[in-house]
């Protein structure tokens, strides 16, 4: 374990990510939006990221939050100045309520396309859990969505002059996706990585590893962990920003402006806590 300090805050803020304990008032916790770098901005709730990629052709909005939190996110948009009517695709992180239940919504006030890995769209396109999931005893289903089409894994998102990619990351649910691109400012460019959860969980009575309706989870999981610990990787956001010291990197935005997100480690310090949280979730499910 390389940095314990870290592993154990990521460990107790599980809570937050273990949609038994989660709260909603955790959830939705109020967050001023704030740019990221260059063309990119934060404009989810304190306890769930939604980012925002703008461009003269439109606009591309990763993740929707927890269901009532659409309307958070668009008042963030606009606090920026741009138009959510001006948004043209949804990307979608993973098929669970706390970030895919606001896109019904935000689909409905943009008229997006809304775009995920064939496994998050089943479910966005029905509103319906998916089954295979170890966390379903305690998911509860979406509001269903429209305009959905699936990507394939390595597929590019365009967009005017934005491209974004879909990295498939399965293990946290069947249909996780990270996605990235690239955002300049002052003459710079970064590799942007929206990462999404790589926490091994299961409900209680549920196994992770052992999910007979899920078999390769522990396997998917390792190849995910590997794949974003391998990506380029300037400035990482993840699904729930608490899980890569987003908070902590923006405490230093008023002195280093947007250099404040840049951390070239983020993603292989992600994975490291992942494949922890893995090994924690093995050895607690291999006792008898
Ligand atoms: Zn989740």
């Amino acid at each position: 374990m390389k940095n314990p300090i870290r592993f154990t805050a990521a460990l107790l803020l599980g809570g937050a990510c273990t949609i038994a304990t989660a709260g909603m008032a955790e959830w939705m916790a109020p967050q001023d939006p704030f740019p990221l770098y260059g063309n990119t901005y934060y404009v989810g709730t304190h306890g769930i990221s939604a980012v925002l990629i703008t461009s003269p052709a439109g606009h591309i909005l990763i993740d929707g939050g927890p269901p009532g939190a659409s309307a958070q996110i668009a008042a963030h948009i606009r606090a920026l100045g741009f138009k959510v009517e001006d948004v043209r695709y949804i990307l979608n992180g993973h098929e669970h309520f706390d970030h895919a239940g606001g896109i019904a919504a935000l689909q409905k006030m943009s008229g997006a396309v809304v775009l995920g890995s064939p496994a998050s769209v089943a479910v966005l396109k029905t509103g319906q859990p998916d089954k295979r999931d170890a966390q379903y005893p305690n998911l509860t289903p979406l509001a269903p969505v429209a305009n959905t089409r699936a990507v394939h894994d390595g597929d590019v998102v365009k967009l005017g002059p934005l491209a974004v990619t879909a990295h498939f990351t399965p293990g946290h649910t069947p249909g996780s996706t990270s996605w990235t691109w690239q955002s300049s400012e002052g003459g710079k460019t970064m590799h942007m990585v929206y990462a999404d959860s790589l926490t091994a969980v299961a409900a209680d009575g549920r196994s992770f590893s052992r999910n007979p309706l899920y078999r390769n989870a522990r396997a998917d999981i390792e190849h995910s962990i590997a794949t974003v610990e391998g990506l380029e990787c300037d400035v990482l956001v993840s699904a729930h920003p608490d899980f890569s010291d987003l908070w902590e990197r923006k405490a230093r935005q008023s002195d280093i402006k947007n250099e404040a997100f840049v951390d070239r480690d983020a993603c292989r310090k992600y994975a490291a806590d992942a494949r922890a949280w893995l090994a924690k979730t093995l050895a607690k499910e291999a006792q008898p």
